[in-house]
């Protein structure tokens, strides 16, 4: 054994200490759908996904706990061998009629779907063109498939329409737009309409990452893609607002019998288990009679834009319950994230390379079980830092 093969991880380590991007993990325990505490103190937490509380709520707990009971704790094998119950596929065609798509297709997670749907879908001769701030899991899919990829700036659509119209010189075998429906460290929202629009007047495929507008945002909050023809496949996650894990793929049946066949990330790996299935199908049940809490969530994300502003903060190009602070330096953000953890607060500094350089922010992440009083213990906390 060469004395020195680990060498590049001692580098790695190194430059991510010397960079201040040095990242560890830190246990917190539950304590509702907002609260945590950590080395023993109670905080607010303004960092989950878990928009509509549901991770907590009795009724996809019972689920959880009746599916395994019923069903067993694990699925025993991949869906294509003996891991499809007649509960999987129930959850798709419930999935499938409540977005309005043809077909969906359950996935084990959205990383894990985004990364290999993408990768089935391109090939070495294939274009990408997406968006900037895609999704890391999107990028991950389209390195694997070695596609050749064009960027446009963030939510550009005039940029997109320069690169679709110069594609065809390049003579690809498709061409591909990625990008998502509601931007996961922004919380802007691309335009669907004259996206849809794009991808048909130039003959390209469009993907669409719902993750974070599932269960908050479109029709019946069943995601922006919930009805929307003209949208090729979109990919969005049971892991934020409906509370559990896992994640889908809503396309036509032709696409989902392309992915049963051809996604190695759909065949070689174990179905999700039956208490998983049970909290989505809970969850799923809920989330269109949640109005009240969606209304909540906007007027709690309005209201918190508006008095961040008012302190002077800059909260970008959000218009949703998504709300970044962002501060730009580095070690001023961390500093701000102590301040507030100091204060009562759980809000995590997000940093390059998960955003652009110079654009580190604290990610404010609404609940609609969030109160009024939490949200203004957070915007004094913030009012009161100085520094
Ligand atoms: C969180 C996220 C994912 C990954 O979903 P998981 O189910 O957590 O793996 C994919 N896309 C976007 C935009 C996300 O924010």
């Amino acid at each position: 054994m060469k004395p020195n093969q680990w060498e590049f991880m001692d580098r790695a380590l190194e430059e991510r200490k010397q960079g201040g991007r040095w990242r560890s993990l830190q246990a917190v325990e539950p304590v509702d759908g907002v609260r945590v505490t950590r080395r023993g103190q109670t905080l607010i937490n303004f960092s989950a996904n878990d928009y509509l509380g549901l991770s907590k709520h009795p009724a996809l707990i019972r689920a959880t706990q009746d599916y395994t009971q019923r069903y067993g704790a694990g699925s025993t094998a991949s869906r294509l061998v003996t891991g499809t119950y007649s509960i999987h596929q129930q959850l798709e065609d419930t999935l499938a009629i409540a977005c309005g798509w043809e077909a969906a297709l359950v996935f084990s997670s959205g990383f894990q779907a985004n990364a290999t749907v993408l990768a089935s879908l391109l090939d070495r001769e294939a274009l990408v063109l997406c968006d900037r701030l895609i999704h890391n899991s999107m990028i991950q899919g389209i390195l694997l498939s070695r596609a050749r990829v064009l960027r446009f700036q963030h939510n550009d659509l005039d940029h997109l329409e320069k690169l679709l119209q110069r594609a065809a010189h390049r003579s690809p075998s498709r061409v591909v737009i990625v990008t998502e429906s509601l931007f996961s460290m922004d919380g802007d929202r691309s335009d669907l309409s004259r996206l849809t629009h794009l991808a048909q007047q130039y003959g390209a495929i469009l993907y669409v990452d719902d993750a974070h507008a599932m269960g908050v945002l479109g029709r019946q909050g069943m995601g922006l893609t919930a009805h929307q023809p003209g949208i090729d496949l979109v990919v969005g996650t049971f892991g934020k607002a409906c509370g559990c894990f896992g994640a889908y793929v809503l396309c036509s049946a032709k696409i989902r019998e392309y992915l049963i066949n051809c996604c190695p990330g759909f065949i070689y790996t174990t179905a999700l288990p039956p208490g998983v299935i049970g909290a989505i199908a809970a969850a799923l049940e809920r989330i269109p009679t949640l109005e009240q809490e969606r209304h909540n969530l906007t007027q709690l994300g309005n209201n918190l834009r508006a008095q961040l502003h008012s302190l002077g903060y800059d909260t970008g190009l959000s218009t949703s319950h998504i709300i970044p602070v962002i501060m730009g330096d580095d070690d001023k953000t961390l500093r701000l994230s102590h301040w507030l953890e100091e204060q009562g607060i759980l809000a995590t500094a997000i940093r390059p390379p998960t955003v652009p350089l110079g654009t580190a922010r604290i990610r404010l992440a609404l609940s609609s079980a969030h109160t009024g009083d939490q949200v203004n213990q957070l915007l004094h906390a913030l009012q009161t830092w100085n520094g």
